[in-house]
C-alpha cells in the first residue's frame, strides 16, 4: 500500500466509524468531572484498553496516556488539573509487561533520532536505522534527541514505585490523594498490583 493510499484509507475509515458513533450518540448529558474520582496514568501501548481492562465506562475516569505512563512533568500536569478542577481522588500509575521503553535506552533513542527520523527497526533485539534513499525533502536527523530525558527503564516494579514517589513528593498533590501501582500483562490481560 502507497503512503497516500494509506493515509486515504485511515482518515476516510475514521470519518466514516465517526458517521455510526454519532447518530447513536447518547451522551450529551455527561458532565466533566469523572463520576469515580478515578484518573489512571498509563502507556499509550496500543493493545491496553484502560477503560475496559479497569471495567471503566465513558464519563467515570481520566486516562492520562505517554510512552511507558511515566510521570513526567505533563502528566504530572495533568494529574494536578485532574483533582484540582475535576476532583480525581484515586490515582493509579499502571505500567506493562512488553513495553517498548524498557527495550530502548535514552542514549539508543538519542544515536537513532541523530541518524534519521524514519520508523526504526529491531533486528535481533537491536533497533536500528534501516538504509533508505533520502531525497530532496527528506529531513535529517538531528542530535537535539541526546539532550531529552525519554524516560526509558528496565524494571517494571521499579518504575512504578519511581513513579509513585514521584508524584507523591510533588508540591502541587495533596496527602489525601490515594495512589495506586499496578502491572498490566499485555498476554493475559491481568493488572497486578504494585506495593
Ligand atoms: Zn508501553
Amino acid at each position: 500500500m502507497s503512503e497516500n493510499t494509506r493515509e486515504t484509507e485511515n482518515f476516510t475509515s475514521i470519518v466514516e466509524a465517526n458517521t455510526h458513533y454519532s447518530k447513536s450518540f447518547s451522551q450529551s448529558e455527561l458532565q466533566p468531572q469523572p463520576t469515580r474520582h478515578i484518573s489512571i496514568l498509563t502507556c499509550m501501548d496500543s493493545r491496553m484498553d484502560p477503560y475496559k481492562f479497569a471495567g471503566l465506562l465513558d464519563g467515570e475516569a481520566h486516562i492520562i496516556r505517554n510512552a511507558g505512563g511515566r510521570a513526567t512533568e505533563d502528566a504530572i500536569r495533568s494529574l494536578i488539573i485532574s483533582h484540582k478542577f475535576l476532583g480525581t481522588l484515586d490515582w493509579f500509575v499502571i505500567h506493562h509487561t512488553n513495553c517498548g521503553m524498557t527495550l530502548v535506552t535514552d542514549d539508543v533513542i538519542g544515536e537513532l533520532l541523530e541518524g534519521d527520523l524514519e520508523t526504526a527497526v529491531l533486528e535481533e533485539g537491536v533497533w536500528v536505522n534501516p538504509k533508505r534513499e533520502s531525497t530532496a525533502n527528506t529531513k535529517p536527523g538531528s542530535a537535539v534527541g541526546k539532550a531529552i530525558d525519554w524516560h526509558t527503564f528496565t524494571d517494571l516494579r521499579e518504575s512504578v514505585l519511581k513513579d509513585i514517589s514521584t508524584i507523591r513528593n510533588h508540591n502541587l498533590v495533596p496527602n489525601h490523594i490515594n495512589i495506586f501501582g499496578f502491572i498490566f500483562d499485555v498476554k493475559t490481560g491481568k493488572l497486578t498490583p504494585v506495593n
